[in-house]
């Protein structure tokens, strides 16, 4: 019995770390969507027994528990009839079979909380206010819409139409969506945290949000403040990007961003967790210092991540004269290319005419419209997400070219 048991999780662990496109009419494809609601439905479960530490409040104001109840069961039923249907009709058994393990594991876990905590199946537990929070519901709302919006964006107008949605490391970027979405959340209500104590107690840490600069934001219309607020932010980020290309220590965080061979929507969540954290409080001091409002605060980070998400993806999207404008995927792909002319270029991530007034765009070629090829010149980065947390601290700094010659990085 033990053999068994352990084949089968090392087959279903071999499953999960394998990659190719999914063979259709064999059931792959309704396997993996069981697999993947089966999942959801665990995290789901999970959110429902610690709403305090894993629903964001303010989705909370938006989407109730009894909404977020009947998305679940939902999820659940869909998910056993699947996998129960594959089980019976002999379609590939072993993935729903650990579809309906997951969905019988978060059945497991919300009967026993709730008969613990003396609660009804599926109710929400009691949630204090002023706690750090992670934001499940947050991570499974964007990961729902950003999978069915950007692949379908990728079936319709694909740049490398041989591409599969599992491609090769997309576990790797996968696990760096999860933690960057945490992580990010996380670090909002740090920032959050140390502003308001900041005003609460000594309003002279924080003199830009008092002068005339502060009113005269706060009575532009919700467009020109957002419009406002993306060039500022653009700019920061235009110059912090530069700083992790152009000096030694920055490279070090940043060439994991670059070291994605594939580009394809998920690719670009590929970030070093330093670089996250940092990223995230450098580009939005300003939006708080300056005294923007919430609401074109909130709407401003809503854009930079279906943005940054779409300038990645497997897309043959360029916009005609407006590429001069605007950041596409076209002008994002030479930011990640290792051809020569596309090295330490197009920085920008909102606005590609920043990259124009600055000097960094790439010059344009009629005969060579997309690079040839992605990646880190001399392929250092190792693959994998918990070698990659670890490189900057490890890296000696050298390298090899293709000719043999060796390189070392100033740092
Ligand atoms: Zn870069
Ligand atoms: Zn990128």
């Amino acid at each position: 019995m033990k053999n068994i048991i352990d084949s089968e999780v090392q087959k279903g662990i071999a499953l999960a770390m394998s990659h190719g496109p999914l063979r259709a009419g064999k059931g792959m494809v309704s396997g993996m969507i069981a697999l993947f609601l089966a999942n959801f439905c665990l995290l789901g479960v999970l959110m429902f027994q610690f709403p305090n530490y894993l629903t964001t409040p303010k989705v909370r104001e938006f989407v109730s528990f009894d909404a977020m109840r009947v998305a679940l069961l939902a999820a659940m039923v869909t998910c056993g009839a699947i996998a129960i249907f594959n089980i019976v009709f002999n379609r590939v058994r072993r993935l729903s079979s650990w579809a309906l393990l997951w969905l019988s594991v978060a059945l497991l876990i919300s009967w026993v909380g709730a008969s613990l905590a003396g609660r009804s199946w599926l109710s929400a537990g009691e949630i204090p206010t002023h706690i750090p929070y992670l934001g499940v519901d947050w991570l499974i709302f964007d990961l729902l819409a950003t999978t069915l919006l950007f692949t379908t964006i990728e079936k319709i107008k694909p740049l490398k139409l041989e591409m599969p949605v599992f491609r090769k490391y997309w576990q790797t970027d996968f696990a760096y969506f999860a933690t960057g979405h945490l992580l990010v959340g996380l670090t909002l209500f740090l920032v959050y945290a140390v502003l308001y104590g900041i005003t609460n107690t000594a309003t002279s840490i924080a003199p830009i949000a008092q002068d005339s600069v502060r009113g005269w934001i706060q009575q532009l219309p919700f467009g020109w403040a957002l419009l406002l607020l993306m060039l500022i932010t653009d700019l920061a980020r235009y110059w912090l990007h530069r700083f992790y290309h152009e000096t030694a220590i920055g490279w070090r965080l940043h060439a994991i961003h670059h070291s994605a061979e594939d580009m394809d929507w998920i690719s670009g969540s590929r970030t070093h967790g330093i670089e996250t954290v940092l990223s995230t409080v450098v580009i939005l001091a300003p939006a708080f210092l300056l005294g923007f409002s919430q609401n074109v605060i909130n709407f401003y980070i809503l854009i930079a991540g279906v943005q940054a998400v779409f300038n990645h993806t497997n897309a043959s999207v360029r916009l005609g004269p407006l590429r001069y404008l605007i950041v596409t995927p076209n002008f994002h792909h030479w930011h990640h290319s290792r051809d020569a002319e596309g090295l330490d270029r197009c920085y920008a991530a909102h606005f590609a005419f920043l990259d124009y007034l600055f000097g960094t765009a790439v010059k344009a070629d009629k005969n060579k419209i997309w690079p040839n090829a992605y990646g880190v010149l001399g392929d250092y980065v190792p693959q994998g997400f918990w070698a990659q947390q670890v490189f900057p601290f490890l890296w000696s700094g050298r390298w090899t070219d293709e000719h043999g010659r060796e390189h070392r990085e100033n740092c």
